[in-house]
């Protein structure tokens, strides 16, 4: 089982990622993980993505490829993986493709999470965190109530910044220009599975294990 998973913010790919995950038994690989860990391995590549990230520079191509490469060689992944955070232009997918094949390894799925913008822009703005405890509720969940239901911190709730409208939008507008050349790239290799993203998380995740055959 070897998957991309593709979701605009805030529709829930980290739970869904998890989910999967959990399932399958394949490791979710963020390439911000995979950064972090290659530099604790020391691993060359590693080291020399790190020097480049802290001039503040975006890590080449072939060098992150090199780096997914090392880690995917690693025995967690010998069942499948679920790569999150790449590729995200079509020259990285065309280089992700030869690297599996390079590496003798089959097929990849695409997962793409869709969802209107307006929903989830309706769904976000929905959302409350309590800022002693961090839990999440929606509008409905702490209606009438002046404390949390997790830790009973009184008037604890806010609207987190990454659920205001305008950063959303700011959010998806970056997601849809990097996101919708790697779509269609893989689109036209047949290789897209998409799922609807605004049921339930139960409901979202076996729709997702529907569309893998499962
Ligand atoms: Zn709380």
């Amino acid at each position: 089982m070897q998957l991309l998973l593709f979701g605009a913010p805030g529709v829930g790919k980290g739970t869904q990622a998890k989910l999967l995950s959990t399932k399958f038994n394949i490791p979710h690989i963020s390439t911000g993980e995979i950064l972090r860990q290659a530099v604790k391995d020391e691993n060359e590549l590693g080291k020399k993505a790190q020097e480049i990230m802290n001039r503040g520079d975006l890590v080449p191509d072939d060098i992150m490829i090199g780096i997914i490469k090392y880690r995917l060689n690693k025995n967690d992944c010998n069942s499948g993986f679920i790569l999150d955070g790449f590729p995200r232009t079509e020259k990285q997918a065309q280089a992700l493709d030869n690297l599996l094949h390079e590496m003798d390894r089959g097929h990849i799925k695409l997962i793409h999470i869709y969802a209107e913008e307006e929903e989830i822009i309706k769904r976000l703005n929905n959302r409350r965190a309590c800022k002693e405890c961090g839990q999440i509720f929606t509008l409905n969940e702490i209606k009438d109530k002046d404390s949390c239901p997790n830790c009973v911190a009184k008037n604890s709730f806010y609207l987190r910044d990454d659920d205001k409208e305008e950063v959303i939008r700011k959010r998806m507008e970056v997601f849809k220009e990097t996101t919708e050349p790697v779509l269609k790239y893989y689109q036209s290799k047949g290789k897209v599975v998409s799922v609807n993203g605004l049921g339930s998380v139960e409901e979202v995740n076996k729709e997702i294990l529907k569309a893998l055959g499962f």
